[in-house]
């Protein structure tokens, strides 16, 4: 049976029908007999004769002549073939991609090794997976040494457990104290360091304080004075001497007149038994007066320790505006002696045998800075005078200077350890000192004395006495003349001359 071409869509239908099957449309009378297939298939795709106005139709048609042809290609098979062979190009790719970020197999490693370049490397079938390290658990972040070379294990243990990160430790001050690959430290030195300890990407720190007192830091009866910057020879009789004990990066002062005694600060908890040592030397047997000078632990630390051995008939505090365990141990230990702290203000004074100890400050009890709080005492014998003024920095200095107190002093406890936030010019242009001492720790992490206070107190013609660099320092005072002495022999303080 012969077959034609449609004119309207292009479908293919006996020549016996009246009608497309498809569009439904007339015969015209025009149509072409099918020759042959594959002319067909052209005339189809060609569809030059289409109308306009049968767009629908048309496309219609088109859709189901490319489907006869896509069922009826001869290529088929061919194409299949094709799309497997690119799918399987592509999986080895993916396959290759991963065995090279993994690092396995004879593909170069990413991942830089943890292992020396002695150890052979681990072969692809034992190497551990990489577990990242997520955390550390220390036993204790705080470890004090009492004795030079004493060793203390850091307890750390990773998490988890089977995590491939090596644990690391790096002692920020090695003369303080060292610390090897597994995390044992050994004292070298009187301070305090951080130990950081490192575990992939967790860092943790523990603080390593080593407040032993130095073997060159004897007792003071048994070191004679050594030097001394004034020429002045005391007179025979009465004095007054101040104790600047070394405690490290910490205060304590020891104030001595006629039999009586004065402490004001006793260092850090650690620092506590110093003090004792040094008071029980000193033939002391009870204090008339105890200064907490400002609620920080390297000051009012290691006065519970000082009040369990000696009996304090005052005992005297800045304003308390924080509390914590160290408050309350000190507070506490006060208790304990049925003593009342006594929060004194500008004004208060206490007769030390022939010496006066007068508050002249912390002027306000409000600053946001615990320092500022600090208790500042101007002790006078006769025509001498001595001002400490704990760890006062410069906000609550110019309100002293502004106070209207005569703050002119022959010796000045420099402020804050020699901190650069102390000591302004617009204090020690009031002060005008001939002697600062400054308490600070050997290496201390601070960094104390700060270039900054030391340079003004240099450009003030201030002698600068270190106890880092001196040990003990003791200004003695015969109400006319200072004479100091302290225990390191071969060192020497800064005098403006020099
Ligand atoms: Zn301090
Ligand atoms: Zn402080």
């Amino acid at each position: 049976m012969n077959r034609i071409i449609c004119d309207i869509c292009g479908s293919e239908y006996p020549e016996t029908e009246e009608r497309c099957p498809v569009c439904n449309y007339p015969r015209q009378g025009t149509e072409k007999l099918v020759a042959a297939e594959s002319e067909v298939v052209q005339s189809k795709v060609k569809g030059g004769r289409f109308s306009s106005k049968n767009v629908k139709k048309r496309q219609k048609a088109q859709r189901k002549a490319a489907q006869s042809q896509g069922e009826g290609n001869p290529n088929k098979p061919l194409i299949i073939v094709i799309i497997l062979l690119l799918v399987a190009i592509l999986l080895v790719s993916v396959y290759i991609g991963m065995r090279f970020l993994h690092g396995r197999g004879a593909l170069p490693s990413l991942r830089p090794s943890q292992t020396t370049a002695s150890t052979p490397a681990p072969t692809e079938s034992t190497a551990p997976p990489t577990v990242p390290c997520q955390g550390l658990v220390m036993e204790a972040n705080v470890l004090d040494l009492e004795t030079l070379g004493e060793q203390k294990q850091i307890t750390v243990t990773a998490v988890p457990g089977d995590t491939t990160d090596v644990l690391t430790f790096v002692s920020a001050d090695p003369a303080v104290a060292e610390v090897d690959e597994n995390g044992l430290i050994t004292a070298m030195g009187s301070g305090q360091t951080t130990i950081t300890i490192t575990c992939g990407d967790v860092v943790k720190t523990c603080t390593v304080v080593c407040w032993f007192q130095p073997e060159t830091t004897a007792p003071v009866t048994t070191v004679p004075p050594t030097t001394s910057s004034n020429s002045t020879s005391l007179r025979p009789g009465p004095k007054l001497k101040a104790h600047f004990i070394d405690v490290g990066q910490a205060d304590s002062i020891l104030l001595e007149c006629e039999g009586s005694y004065a402490l004001v600060d006793a260092g850090y908890p650690q620092s506590g038994k110093i003090v004792v040592d040094y008071l029980k030397e000193l033939g002391v047997a009870r204090l008339d007066l105890v200064v907490g000078t400002h609620p920080h632990g390297d000051h009012i630390g290691g006065l519970p320790k000082v009040l369990k051995e000696f009996k304090a008939d005052n005992i005297w505090s800045g304003p308390i505006t924080y509390y914590n365990n160290t408050v309350y141990d000190f507070l506490n230990a006060a208790k304990a002696q049925n003593e009342e702290v006594q929060y004194v203000k500008p004004g208060t004074t206490f007769q030390l045998g022939g010496a006066t100890i007068e508050v002249l400050g912390p002027v306000k009890d409000n600053y946001e800075d615990i320092n500022d709080l600090s208790l500042v005492l101007m002790v006078t014998y006769g025509n001498i005078k001595y001002l400490l003024t704990g760890d006062m920095e410069s906000v609550a200095e110019k309100d002293l200077v502004n106070s209207g107190a005569d703050l002119k002093a022959d010796l000045l406890k420099v402020g804050h350890h020699g901190s650069y936030s102390s000591s302004s010019y617009v204090f020690l242009r009031e002060v005008m000192p001939t002697y600062g001492v400054i308490m600070c720790g050997r290496n201390n992490d601070y960094g104390h004395p700060h270039d900054a206070a030391l340079g003004r107190l240099q450009n003030a013609d201030v002698s600068i006495y270190r106890v880092d660099q001196m040990g003990t320092v003791i200004a003695t005072t015969d109400g006319r003349g200072i004479f100091l002495s302290w225990a390191f022999r071969d060192a020497k303080p800064w005098t403006p001359a020099a």
